[in-house]
């Protein structure tokens, strides 16, 4: 007598990670992401311990018709890692790297966080761009883009992948580079998780200190505008080895003391660096400065204490071509009616390697010299949720008359994913929906800033 299993029973079994349902122990954890505005309740939770896990997850969903969310760090602040009702395929059980000295490579499973890569990788003096608080997932930040301290000098993150093994739609295992799949490997440097689940990515590494200089300089709010004129004279004339920051926000003790800073790494000597930074840190008189020599895996955790696990997050962002007088007075006028603490307004300026690129070479458009700036909505009680969006909204709105059309597709809030994704993707979107509509016709890869197959 033969005994019929059920898709769901065959997929338990082939399946050798934890996989979780409602009600069951660490089901909530596991749903758990970032942000905690963010409340979604997948019918199933499959955490993932390799490749095949992840193969035998995509075909599943997709023979029994269940949505699709993938996790990689889970910090996405539109939250599109975890789903209501479907299959969460959670990497965050897959953080591997191993770091090959001699070629100067890392390979990074596709759960794997910046601390993670940091750690292995600054055993060796080696550094690849990325995110600038260490919590974050490398995957969900390469596959967008990925903007860090290191920009300026090697370019965006995606500028430095050599290739990434992908899981497609049709459960296929893949590697796409230069070489093989080239129409995919173009796609995933910007394109964001439509094309299929990154299980490995392969960067290129780069000398880069173990000391740098870097940190933060604060100055008192009551000389913002001249803070922010100082950092659009500064940030215009920068060697590659540096980029600057600028931001606007509350001083880290909770006395809500609000500040203006410039935040900068140097990627090169100790002396050239000190050369670099000290304008900012003789320019008027600061409340604060830490800047100087540091280790570069502390300065990437250096704002880690700003995003606590579970706070509520609401971003939006987009690019100033220029701080014009007026940008910088409405920025100001902005901040001062900020509701929350834990909020701020950045400016993350884009120079030097990454806007030698041309727009069209990899999938992430955003090359032109300019300022993203990044509204940061943070907050903890949920009945400041309304006031707290609201701000961000207004100041978006307020904003917008200087903004260009290009927005960073990893800072998208969720009421946005969709609606302002090919906004997002700009000249690149038509070519992104080609080769969407080669490898995931049907679109069973949508829970995120979405590519309609075309
Ligand atoms: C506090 C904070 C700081 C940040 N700092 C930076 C920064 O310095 N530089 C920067 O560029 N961005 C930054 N970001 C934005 C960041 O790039 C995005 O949030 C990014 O999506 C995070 O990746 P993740 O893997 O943690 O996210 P997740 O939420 O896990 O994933 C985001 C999306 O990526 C896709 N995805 C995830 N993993 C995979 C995978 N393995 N294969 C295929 N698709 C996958 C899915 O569509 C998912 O919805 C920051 C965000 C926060 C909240």
């Amino acid at each position: 007598m033969t005994v019929e299993t059920s898709p769901a029973e065959a997929f338990r079994a082939a399946f050798r990670g934890p996989i979780l349902e409602p009600g069951q122990d660490g089901y909530d954890e596991a749903r758990a992401i970032q942000n905690g505005l963010i409340d979604r309740r997948p019918a199933m939770i499959a955490r993932c311990l390799g490749t095949a896990d992840i193969v035998a997850a995509v075909n599943f969903a997709r023979e029994s018709g269940l949505e699709i969310a993938v996790r990689g760090g889970g910090h996405n602040v539109a939250g599109r890692s975890v789903c209501d009702g479907g299959l969460m395929i959670d990497l965050s059980t897959m953080r591997s790297v191993l770091v090959d000295p001699e070629r100067r490579t890392a390979r990074v499973q596709g759960g794997a966080n910046w601390a993670d890569v940091n750690n292995e990788t600054q055993l060796h003096g080696l550094a690849v761009t990325g995110g600038q608080v260490s919590t974050t997932g490398v995957a969900g930040l390469t596959l967008g883009g990925g903007l860090g301290w290191l920009m300026g000098k090697y370019g965006m993150t995606v500028d430095n992948l050599l290739s990434a093994q992908v899981v497609t739609a049709s459960g296929e295992v893949i590697r796409a580079s230069k070489d093989q799949h080239a129409d995919l490997f173009w796609a995933i440097r910007g394109g964001g998780g439509n094309f299929g689940v990154v299980s490995e990515f392969e960067f290129q590494l780069h000398p880069v200190g173990p000391i740098v200089v870097g940190g933060l300089v604060a100055y008192p709010f009551e000389a913002a505008r001249d803070v922010l004129r100082f950092y659009r004279d500064f940030s215009a004339n920068l060697p590659d080895e540096t980029t600057a920051f600028a931001g606007l926000l509350h001083a880290p003790d909770g006395s809500g003391v609000k500040l203006a800073a410039i935040l900068a790494c140097h990627a090169g000597t100790i002396e050239e660096g000190e050369a670099t930074v000290r304008p900012i840190k003789e320019f008027g008189t600061p409340a604060m400065d830490a800047m100087g020599p540091i280790p570069y895996s502390a300065l990437n955790s250096m704002l880690d204490d700003g995003f606590p696990k579970g706070a509520l997050n609401y971003w939006k962002a987009n690019f100033l071509q220029a701080l014009s007088d007026d940008v910088i007075d409405t920025m100001i006028a902005r901040f001062e009616a900020c509701p929350s603490l834990m909020s701020g307004m950045l400016l993350e300026h884009f120079h030097g390697a990454v806007t030698r690129v041309p727009a069209n070479e990899t999938a992430f458009p955003l090359r032109d010299e300019a300022y993203n700036l990044v509204i940061v909505g943070e907050w903890l009680e949920p009945s400041e949720t309304e006031r707290n969006i609201g701000w961000v909204r207004e100041s978006y709105d307020a904003m917008s008359p200087h903004m260009s059309q290009g927005r960073y597709v990893n800072y998208l809030p969720d009421d946005e994913a969709t609606s302002a994704a090919a906004q997002a993707f700009g000249v690149n979107y038509q070519r992104l929906q080609a080769i969407k509509k080669q490898y995931d016709p049907d679109n069973i890869f949508h829970y995120n800033q979405n590519i309609t197959p075309a």
